[in-house]
Parts: C-alpha cells; sequence; structure tokens
C-alpha cells in the first residue's frame, strides 16, 4: 500500500466495543487483570505500554518500513534513547550542522564517557577519515540545518558496515514521504514527531524506529520502562491523528518550497538559495537519488547582509518568526540570533517552513518584504 493509505490506516481501525471510528484516548495509567492474575490486554501500566502510544509506534514503525518503534517525550529524547544503547567509550560520528539540541547532548554525553567527532558528512571522505577502531554510531541529518546540505546515506552505511558501527538517520525534515533511511540500509531512524508528524504546532514528541529487533531494542524497550520518558496518551493521539495527513500536507508543502526557492533565486536581492531541489544545489544529484521530493524546509542568504535578513524576516506577514518547522503555518527564522554567538550559521541567512498557505500568498509576502528590506 502507498503511504497515505498507510498513514491512515496502519493501526487504524474501529473500535470493536463502540464502534467508534476515532481513536479512544485511554487515559488509563494502569490495567486490569482476571482473577487467576493474568493481564486482559498486553497492557499493565502506562509507562509500559499504553494504547496510543503502541499505535502511534506500529504506524510510524510500518510507514519507515522497520520491525520496532519506540515513542518518547521529545525528538531529544528518541535521539538519547539511540545514544544510550551505546557504552562508556564508545566513539560517534555526529554531523558538524547537526540541529543544536542534538549536538548539546552529545557535548553532555562525551562527559559520561563517549566520544564525538563532529564532520561535515555531506563529505564522505571526512567521514571514512573519522571512523576509528572504537566507532560505534554514525549520526546522519539530511537535509541539514540550516545549510540543506544532503549527506549520501548509502555511502556511510558502506562505511559504518565496514568498520562494525551503526547508522542513525535523523529523518524529521524529510520524513519517510520523501526519504526510507532504513531501506538505504541505516540500522535506525529517529524522529522529532513535533515537527511533520503533529504538523500543527500543538504537540511535542519523538519516535526511534529501528531496522530489526536485537539487543539495542530491547534496551530501548527497557529504557521506556526504566527512564520513563514517554508521551501522554493524549499527545500519541495528536501525533497519530496528525500522520493522517502527513503525506498530503508535506507534499503541498514541499511543492510551494520548491515554487518559493526557485523565486528566491532570482531575486535581485537575494545571494544564495539553500534548497536540495534546485539543480545547481551541490549535492542536487545525492538529494535526487536517495529522496523521493526534496523537503518543506529551505534557507536563503542576503546580499545586504545581516542587517537585511532580520528586516526581510521583520517584513513578513504570513510567516511567523518563531522556532520550529513542519506545521501549517509557515515560518521565518534568522538562526544566528536564535542560535547565539557559538552559531555557525552566517549572519545573512533565513531559515524558512514552508507552510500550508496558497503559494501565490506566500511570493507576494516576501516580494513586499524583500521590496522593503
Ligand atoms: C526539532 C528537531 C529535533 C528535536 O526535536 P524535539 O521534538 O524538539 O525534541 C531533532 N532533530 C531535528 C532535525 C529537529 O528538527
Amino acid at each position: 500500500m502507498h503511504i497515505e493509505t498507510l498513514a491512515i490506516h496502519s493501526s487504524h481501525h474501529p473500535d470493536p466495543a463502540t464502534g467508534s471510528v476515532a481513536p479512544a484516548i485511554y487515559l488509563s495509567t494502569t490495567f486490569a487483570r482476571r482473577p487467576d492474575g493474568e493481564l486482559i490486554s498486553n497492557f499493565s501500566y502506562s509507562r509500559s505500554g499504553n494504547p496510543n502510544r503502541t499505535a502511534l509506534e506500529a504506524a510510524v514503525a510500518e510507514l519507515e518500513g522497520g520491525s520496532a518503534g519506540f515513542a518518547y517525550a521529545s525528538g531529544v529524547g528518541a535521539i538519547f534513547s539511540v545514544l544510550q544503547t551505546l557504552k562508556p567509550g564508545d566513539h560517534v560520528i555526529a554531523p558538524a550542522d547537526v540541529y543544536h539540541g542534538t549536538r548539546d547532548l552529545l557535548k553532555e554525553k562525551a562527559g559520561w564517557g563517549l566520544s564525538v567527532d563532529f564532520v561535515d558528512m555531506d563529505d564522505i571522505e571526512k567521514v571514512a577519515a573519522a571512523i576509528r577502531t572504537d566507532t560505534r554510531l554514525l549520526l546522519v541529518e539530511t537535509p541539514s540545518n540550516p545549510m540543506l546540505r544532503i549527506t549520501d546515506i548509502r555511502s556511510v552505511v558502506r562505511l559504518a558496515r565496514a568498520a562494525g558501527a551503526r547508522v542513525a538517520v535523523d529523518n524529521t525534515w524529510p520524513t519517510p514521504l520523501f526519504q526510507r533511511p532504513l531501506k538505504l540500509g541505516a540500522d535506525y531512524v529517529v524522529h522529532s514527531s513535533t515537527k511533520y508528524f503533529g504538523g500543527h504546532s500543538d504537540v511535542l514528541g519523538g519516535v526511534v524506529v529501528a531496522a530489526s529487533e536485537d539487543e539495542t531494542t530491547q534496551k530501548m524497550r527497557e529504557q521506556q520502562w526504566t527512564f520513563g520518558a514517554v508521551p501522554s496518551p493524549f499527545d500519541c493521539w495528536l501525533v497519530r491523528r496528525g500522520l493522517m495527513t502527513m503525506p498530503v500536507r508535506l507534499r503541498a508543502q514541499a511543492e510551494s518550497a520548491g515554487k518559493i526557492a526557485r523565486y528566491l533565486q532570482s531575486h535581485p536581492k537575494v545571494s544564495q538559495v539553500h534548497y536540495p531541489g534546485l539543480p545547481d544545489h551541490p549535492n542536487y544529484a545525492v538529494a535526487a537519488g536517495q529522496m523521493e521530493g526534496f523537503g518543506a524546509m529551505l534557507s536563503f542568504q542576503l546580499d545586504g547582509g545581516e542587517f537585511a535578513a532580520v528586516r526581510t524576516a521583520a517584513g513578513l506577514r504570513l510567516f511567523t518568526q518563531a522556532t520550529s518547522l513542519g506545521a501549517v503555518e509557515s515560518l521565518v527564522e534568522h538562526r544566528y540570533r536564535v542560535e547565539g554567538e557559538t552559531s555557525r550559521t552566517p549572519k545573512d541567512l533565513l531559515r524558512v517552513s514552508v507552510g500550508l498557505e496558497h503559494v501565490d500568498d506566500l511570493l507576494a509576502d516576501l516580494e513586499g518584504a524583500l521590496r522593503k528590506a
């Protein structure tokens, strides 16, 4: 079946007890046993498992083509659970421009005994050079944030296999609609479901999908129970509902993003546009070879520098200045100012999350703001 169909029907059936078409929200923290002490269902206590969470985990695992899904209270929580499968002394390779929350997490974790190297992973030679005998995990984020660089997942997988390391891909931006890392050989996919899965800026969540069941998935299952960073039933319900429209939302958003990228590219005040769907993007061939579509995130740089970028963001009416991405409303962000002094982001850059508004209205908004900037 196609992803649009799976997004609706995976682990989603009318309730046999009531006929309810929309799933119930199971707030119950505990689940009854029969007189003989046996559980009535597989559920016993909501930290170890809850019907809303199980349905979400199964659906995301199916969309990604994996064998097990684990939902967490945030995307960072999901990434953390993958790191928790590593032992002190293990070496991790992560992208130099990795999501800043993941960077903080890895730096913190280096304190518990992980060693980490941040590498420009769109350059596969650099990845190869960074591999050590104790490398256990290569974390990939593609397209990257906010420069939209593309890492060749197949090549990273080949290097990791040879080194006996695993590969985790943060698939938050492309989603399984546009990219299936497990099919390309990755071991794990991680998601911030706060973004396109939820899709409405109203729920925080994260999911890990593993390609196959092994000792690490057993660890993740234990972590949900022992560390307890699980999402609430209502949060799971919201993400599961968001998933139903995710493919059609993102397809429409990506189409608009392509149009906006081409518009910006031809604008005299714009010096550079970063969008992997543009044929002159430096990694276009790799993107076209591993993605089914190019997503709805883009960034661009202005000839007028930081001042022009800030002025443009301020002049937009439909693009809200806010962190985050992937929802129905378009967002714009001056990443340098948000990330602060240590940021590697160019000061003249704006990052855009293209929403579901009519593209002509978005283009008119950009035109107006750029004229004034
Ligand atoms: C937002 C984001 C995260 C973190 O997710 P939270 O749900 O905010 O914890 C991780 N990776 C990427 C690529 C993101 O965009």
